[in-house]
């Protein structure tokens, strides 16, 4: 089989893991591997000072935590919606009866910037929710000029990074984010199960609200502190968490990983280009290549599968596919990748 969905195919000797028998959690052992996660998190995203919680559940558990703990004690959000995961912002303040601002961002658009800083100056939202990448479509939000107009209006920043940590350049304390979520079936590029928040030393001692028992900030902190869990965790996630973080320590940090996805989402590029694939994004990530062909019946997708055993993910546009960058693939992968969806794609 061939992954280019997430997590996409992993290091074999992380997948062993997940055959080993599992340990017992309720040990000092186990406390030693949380508490080294999140020394090695804290320093792979730049955030000094700061603490995680690390839940077993996907993403979306973690956003909704956010909104639970976070949103909620806040008189007004600002939410960008550029794809499927910025409305889910918007879903779940609106679930949670948070008042927002809904700010709209066109299929594969970038924001515009000036319109956007008007947007706080008029509406004043004292919290911003937004994605880094907003992976439905490929587009890279730009942090830097979000993270200075959330400042200039004393605005707290909360940055859905769950597909760009460890894909792009991300430093929490330099772009002034109060809140990042991400995911382990990413960036990270092990299984999916465990999702991370990291919290800035900016909200130390935040009066956080309590709506929600199961991803309460407050519980999950007092277990954290000594490196236990409220619930049972997926121990063999937390496992191969803890093994995926040490080889990142041992590159010498999160450079060498950007610079791999960087290398294998120019290849693939170069290989749009040659068939003729349009990548609409208008600043597009490298975590992922979203890209349109003439396909509309998702022809593409089946054939990779019946007859390649190879996944690639179909997007909300008929003929509009993505292929991630972000799990081990090599130049002549992603020219064998290239050269089945153009032979699909000839026989339509
Ligand atoms: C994958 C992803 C999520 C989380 O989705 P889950 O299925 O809950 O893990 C959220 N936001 C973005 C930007 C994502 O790419």
């Amino acid at each position: 089989m061939k992954s280019y969905v997430f997590p996409g195919d992993i290091d074999p000797a992380i997948m062993a893991i997940g055959a080993e028998p599992i340990p017992y959690m309720r040990t000092q052992e186990f406390s030693d591997i949380v508490l080294e996660s999140e020394r090695l998190l804290l320093k792979l995203i730049g955030c000094k000072g700061g603490r995680t919680i690390i839940y077993t559940g996907s993403g979306t558990g973690a956003m909704s935590a956010v909104v639970e703990n976070y949103i909620t004690t806040k008189k007004k959000a600002l939410v960008i919606d550029g794809g499927s995961f910025g409305h889910r912002w918007w879903d779940l303040c609106r679930y949670y009866g948070v008042e927002q601002i809904h700010y709209e961002v066109p299929f594969a658009k970038d924001i515009d910037y000036d319109d956007l800083e008007k947007t706080v100056a008029e509406g004043r939202p004292d919290v911003f929710l937004c994605q880094h990448h907003e992976t439905s479509t490929g587009e890279l939000f730009d942090l830097k000029r979000i993270g200075t107009i959330c400042r200039k209006y004393d605005v707290s920043l909360v940055v859905d990074v769950i597909s760009s940590f460890l894909a792009e350049e991300l430093d929490m304390d330099a772009l002034g984010i109060d809140i990042a979520v991400t995911s382990t079936q990413k960036g990270l590029n092990i299984p999916p199960g465990l999702s991370i928040l990291f919290f800035s030393e900016r909200l130390k001692d935040y009066p956080f609200a309590h709506h929600g028992y199961y991803w309460d900030f407050e519980e999950n902190f007092s277990n954290l502190r000594r490196g236990q869990t409220p619930y049972s965790p997926a121990t063999t996630l937390y496992l191969q968490l803890h093994a995926r973080l040490k080889q990142l320590e041992a590159e010498g940090g999160p450079g060498k990983n950007i610079a791999d996805v960087r290398h294998r989402c120019e290849v693939f590029r170069g290989l749009c280009r040659q068939y003729g694939w349009d990548v609409p994004a208008e600043v597009p990530s490298v975590a992922v290549t979203g890209f349109q062909t003439k396909d509309q019946n998702r022809t593409v997708f089946r054939g990779l599968i019946d007859q390649y055993d190879t996944f690639i993910m179909p997007g909300s546009v008929p003929g509009f596919y993505r292929v991630s960058h972000m799990g081990l693939q090599s130049d002549e992968d992603l020219r064998l990748l290239a050269e089945r969806i153009h032979q699909f794609e000839s026989s339509l």
